[in-house]
């Protein structure tokens, strides 16, 4: 897959899922602009690649808003950046709900609507991918505010494809299973979980960054010209077994 003369904006570039894609998609010619908060992690990621980077916290809209018109124009949105915080139901706290939904849901809305205003005013076409999670699908332990925030995110992309799809945008998401990432230590480092989970995978092995990048890749490129609206599971068979 070659994305030579492809500009890509990927959000939350600065570890794990978003680092290893942003790294993948320069390999394979792109020019890329990473959106993420930790100005180290873009500092690391910009010596590697070469890439422009925002330091920005996309729980705040405005901020958001600014620091994609500022990425823009591109030709293809990896919506990737996502956080998660632990509580059982009767103890979710409502500032959890609302920092899970503005980063995992909301700031995925503003990034898209200013990348898809800008591809319909220059009359191209374009491509995005969201990073969800199987947690879109199933009721996870602990993670309500997550699992909501990811089905939401689903039920906004399906949107999106029917009303971007005949301004010539497609939109898909990709749905990881557990992915070996700092994401991963915080969520399932209880060891009794994870030997769980990972007895529920058919393949025998959680995900690495780069089996999800290798989708989310596929997914931008022409090779996946009829692959429209979306939530892809990459789960190593978790949703079947
Ligand atoms: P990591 O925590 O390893 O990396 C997330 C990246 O997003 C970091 O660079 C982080 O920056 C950035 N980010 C998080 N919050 C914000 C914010 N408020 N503003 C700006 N940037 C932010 O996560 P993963 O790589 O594991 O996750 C990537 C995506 O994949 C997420 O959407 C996640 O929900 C999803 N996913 C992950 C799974 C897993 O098991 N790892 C499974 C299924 C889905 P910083 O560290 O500076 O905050």
């Amino acid at each position: 897959m070659d994305f030579t003369g492809k500009h890509v904006v990927v959000t939350g570039a600065g570890k794990g899922i978003g680092r290893a894609t942003a790294v993948m998609l320069a390999r394979r010619g792109a020019t890329v602009t990473a959106l993420s908060r930790s100005e180290a992690d873009l500092a690391n990621l910009a010596e590697e690649i070469g890439c422009r980077t925002f330091a920005v916290d996309l729980a705040d809209p405005e901020a958001t808003r600014a620091a994609i018109r500022a990425a823009l124009p591109a030709d293809l949105l990896v919506n990737n950046a996502g956080t998660t915080e632990l509580d059982s139901f009767l103890d979710l706290p409502v500032e959890n709900m609302d920092l899970l939904y503005a980063v995992n849901t909301r700031s995925p809305m503003i990034v898209a609507q200013e990348y898809a205003r800008s591809i319909v005013e220059r009359g191209v076409k374009g491509a995005l991918v969201n990073v969800s999670s199987v947690s879109a699908f199933v009721g996870f332990r602990d993670h309500a505010a997550y699992c909501a925030s990811k089905a939401g995110l689903d039920g906004l992309m399906r949107v999106m494809a029917v009303e971007l799809g005949p301004m010539g945008i497609r939109v898909n998401a990709v749905n990881p299973t557990v992915t070996l990432t700092p994401m991963a230590i915080k969520a399932w480092s209880d060891e009794k979980k994870a030997a769980s989970m990972l007895s529920r995978i058919p393949v025998g092995r959680f995900a690495e960054p780069d089996d999800i990048a290798e989708v989310i890749l596929f997914l931008l490129s022409d090779a996946a010209a009829m692959v429209h609206g979306v939530s892809l599971p990459v789960d190593g068979g978790y949703m079947i077994a």
